[in-house]
């Protein structure tokens, strides 16, 4: 038994793509999946800071605009974002666990989609007080010298990983005493967050200062957020998956992650592609055939006249419901499916919740397969194992 068919870890746009498509096979007559996405940040990760580029200006969202879309679908399809600090992923058996500083998870495939470093509350403060090196070292040369001569006396703290001496070399020696610098090492778990002040809240203490610069540099020099994981890494620390973003057997990463090129497109294109391909791994682990996504992939269509893509109900699967229903004028409704709200009906919504087998369920209850079938068309129930 386990949590979730499939656990995507990081909500940022590579995670939230993946989400949304490991479970949107919705107009297919297909069986979706379970999915669950942990994130220690509310979703958005580095792209809702400001105003973000797809490929140039005619493609292109306001702040928080992208993440406003991708969470419509989220909330549509009722995937759970659970906040968490993943620590460590580690396969048993056919399972993977993926633990957080408060509790443990269970799935058949796992989604990294953690980014180059963790995010905090950095958007509220961006550009006030709080900035990046984002645009090169030519660009930060200018910056440096107009920030020392204005802010004379002041403090700059400095966020990176321990490349960023690069970046601080650089400052310092354009600096020339005229501003106090402090650095803050983040090995990826300890910053908490920032605070008006400015203050960088670490897991120890908190630090003060008049301006933060985080060293994006730095964290492309080397990544923090790829530790919880154990599998094929470059130098940099940036996790090595194929083109279907498949690290191994039901691991796949997405996004920044995966390494440079560091762009929304490219998280987007790869939370696609790990959603797909995670949803396809769960479903030959379950069913021992190739899931029928077609335009996506060939269908593999076998010729039989009795063909239906959704598979025999097998007495050991076990069903689980996916969100929530309501009930309106005496139905049970759900998206695109509703029941009589009859006490019959409420008592199988109640055992469908991935502990107990369709066997159990048949036992106690008779037949119940009908309404089986019309909440997997609806894309309301799964099948786990
Ligand atoms: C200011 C700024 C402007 C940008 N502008 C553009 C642009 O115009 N065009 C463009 O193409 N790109 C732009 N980018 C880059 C783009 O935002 C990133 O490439 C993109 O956000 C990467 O998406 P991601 O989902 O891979 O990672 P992220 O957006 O970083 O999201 C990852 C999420 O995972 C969470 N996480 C990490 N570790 C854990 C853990 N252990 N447990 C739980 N959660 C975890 C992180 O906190 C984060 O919320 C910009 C970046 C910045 C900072």
């Amino acid at each position: 038994m386990y949590d979730s068919d499939v656990i995507i870890i990081g909500a940022g746009p590579a995670g939230l793509s993946a989400a949304i498509r490991a479970r949107r096979v919705r107009t297919y007559n297909l069986l979706t999946s379970s999915v669950m996405v942990i994130s220690n940040h509310p979703p958005g990760g580095l792209s809702d800071w400001t105003k973000v580029r797809m490929t140039g200006d005619g493609w292109s969202y306001e702040k928080g605009e992208l993440i406003g879309k991708l969470m419509k679908d989220i909330d549509d399809y009722s995937i759970p974002i659970i906040e968490g600090k993943v620590q460590k992923i580690e396969r048993e058996g056919d399972t993977y666990r993926v633990i957080t500083d408060e509790r443990e998870y269970r799935s058949l495939a796992v989604v990294v989609a953690t980014g180059m470093r963790m995010t905090c509350n950095e958007n509220e403060y961006f550009g006030l007080g709080l900035f990046g090196t984002l645009k090169g070292y030519r660009f930060m040369e200018d910056y440096f010298e107009e920030l020392c001569e204005k802010e004379k006396g002041k403090t700059i703290v400095f966020v990176g990983t321990e490349e960023m001496e690069h970046t601080v070399g650089l400052f310092e020696k354009i600096n020339q005493g005229r501003m106090k610098v402090k650095k803050v090492l983040d090995h990826g778990m300890n910053i908490k967050g920032y605070r008006e002040g400015m203050y960088v809240l670490t897991e120890d203490e908190e630090i003060s200062g008049d301006r933060i610069l985080i060293d994006f540099e730095s964290y492309m020099l080397k990544t923090p957020t790829s530790d919880i994981v154990q599998c094929e890494k470059d130098d940099n620390g940036f996790i090595q998956s194929d083109r279907r973003c498949k690290v191994k057997d039901g691991l796949f990463a997405a996004g920044d992650i995966s390494g440079p090129p560091f762009s929304l497109a490219k998280a987007v294109g790869e939370g696609t592609t790990a959603g797909l391909e995670s949803y396809r791994y769960v479903y030959r682990k379950k069913f021992g055939k190739e899931a029928p996504i077609f335009a996506f992939y060939p269908i593999h269509y076998s010729g039989e006249a009795t063909y239906f893509e959704v598979p025999e109900l097998k007495d050991e699967y076990r069903p689980r419901l996916l969100g929530s229903y309501d009930v309106i004028d005496g139905k049970i409704v759900f998206r695109e499916c509703s029941l009589d709200s009859t006490e019959f009906n409420h008592r199988l919504l109640e055992s469908c919740d991935g502990t107990r087998t369709l066997g159990e369920i048949r036992e106690e209850m008779g037949e119940v397969d009908p309404t089986i079938r019309s909440l997997i068309d609806g894309k309301d129930l799964t099948l786990e194992v």
